[in-house]
């Protein structure tokens, strides 16, 4: 049996990134850019408008000019623009030759008879509500570095340089194969004796929110050979393979031993912790494989403390493994020595407090649970304001 540490060490030693896949500007959404990104342009591209207003060329002497055109945003062909002259100028429009400056309208008076406008102020500067060719980047400037989440406003500023494809590093293709004979689907009418499967809803709408959209959801008797089948199959088509329950040292448990006649080369089984001593991780090739035990919070701790960083180090993410926050506990908490303790728990980005109702089949707390406190292996006891490990769920 393994400390959490030394298992967390083993899997990170042994993961691997997923190949770069392009995609569609929208497609990236949420994935990991596996390329550094340069514009193609100048942004803005020409001088424009940055007021609705009037274009000229400003020395703080003059105060009159002749308005000779109108330049809408859009418009491509523009007047030259001499010294008494201006033009009447909308926000993002270009700038017509000769000028240098916008004087906002709420500035100006207009004279409407000779068509003439006057600027009786003096709080403009020359260069004034223009916004510059190149001014947001030139041609060639870094603007994403590999390894950033494309988030909405990445994807305005990816656009916004005329890049309308992007490598990203691929997400894996997982599959999850569910065991147990007492198992029923939700919508299924139970007998005594079944109960619903909890672990496969769990497991899908963590590998959804992860990102994962390749996701398929098997299920498996507890039977040897149909599990070794399921097994074999998922191992030849998926990147990822999860099983949930039939790892433990029961009659029925085949899990073990159908990975081990599959060929799976066995990362490490049984961890010195509570909830989940009983998870297994193996590896063959390039395919990764999580034994989960079937109790709920047994799938929840060892996805999100072994799967889901896992996951994520595929998908481009860096420091995978570190906690998302230390926080002090709202309480005391006592423990068994010599098994790290994972418990949900809900915190406020202040404080965390470890929630009622811990045994592993029970999910009541899994609703209001927004994280997982880590409690070391090596202490029983720690006090009120003692600084946890927090990981989110
Ligand atoms: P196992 O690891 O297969 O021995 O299962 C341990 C416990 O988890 C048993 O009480 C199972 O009934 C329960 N369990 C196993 N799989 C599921 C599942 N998919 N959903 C809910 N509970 C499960
Ligand atoms: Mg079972």
């Amino acid at each position: 049996m393994i400390s959490v540490n030394e298992a967390k060490k083993k899997l990170d030693k042994s993961a691997i990134r997923g190949r770069k896949k392009t995609v569609s500007l929208l497609k990236s959404l949420n994935y990991i850019l596996a390329e550094d990104l340069y514009s193609l342009i100048d942004v803005p591209s020409f001088n424009n408008s940055a007021m609705d207003g009037y274009a000229m060329s400003f020395d703080g002497t003059q105060n009159s000019w002749k308005v000779i055109s109108t330049i809408q945003a859009g418009d491509i062909q523009t007047p030259k623009i001499a010294a008494n002259e201006a033009a009447r100028i909308f926000t993002g429009a270009k700038m017509p030759a000769g000028a240098d400056t916008v004087i906002p309208q709420e500035l100006i008076e207009k004279d409407a008879e000779n068509n003439s406008v006057h600027y009786l102020q003096n709080s403009i500067e020359k260069g004034a509500n223009v916004r510059l060719k190149g001014s947001q980047c030139k041609k060639g400037t870094k603007i994403l570095s590999k390894g950033s989440k494309v988030t909405p406003g990445a994807i305005a500023l990816i656009a916004s340089v005329g890049i309308k494809e992007v490598n990203i590093f691929s997400p894996p293709e997982v599959a999850f194969i569910v065991t147990g004979n007492e198992l029923k689907e939700v919508g299924e009418p139970l007998a005594e004796g079944e109960i619903y499967n909890s672990n496969g809803p769990l497991l899908e709408a963590s590998l959804r929110q992860v990102g994962i959209e390749n996701i398929v959801a098997l299920r498996a008797e507890d039977d040897q050979q149909a599990l070794q089948q399921s097994i074999d199959e998922s191992l030849k088509k998926y990147d990822i393979i999860i099983l949930s329950g039939g790892i433990s040292v029961g009659d029925y448990d085949f899990v073990k031993v159908c990975l081990e006649d599959a060929g799976v080369e066995e990362l490490f089984y049984k961890i010195k912790q509570r909830p989940g001593k009983p998870m297994y991780s193996g590896k063959k090739a390039n395919k990764r494989v999580f034994a989960l035990p079937g109790n709920p919070a047994s799938v929840l701790s060892c996805f999100y403390q072994y799967v889901h960083p896992c996951i994520r180090f595929w998908m481009g993410y860096e420091n995978v493994w570190q906690p998302d926050l230390i926080l002090p506990l709202t309480a005391e908490v006592k423990k068994k020595q010599g098994f790290t303790f994972f418990k949900k728990a809900f915190h406020d980005g202040k404080k965390v407090s470890i929630l009622e109702g811990q045994q592993s089949f029970n999910l009541l707390p899994f609703a209001e649970a927004n994280c997982l406190v880590e409690l070391e292996e090596e202490l029983d006891y720690f006090p009120e304001k003692y600084k946890v490990s927090v990981y989110n769920l």
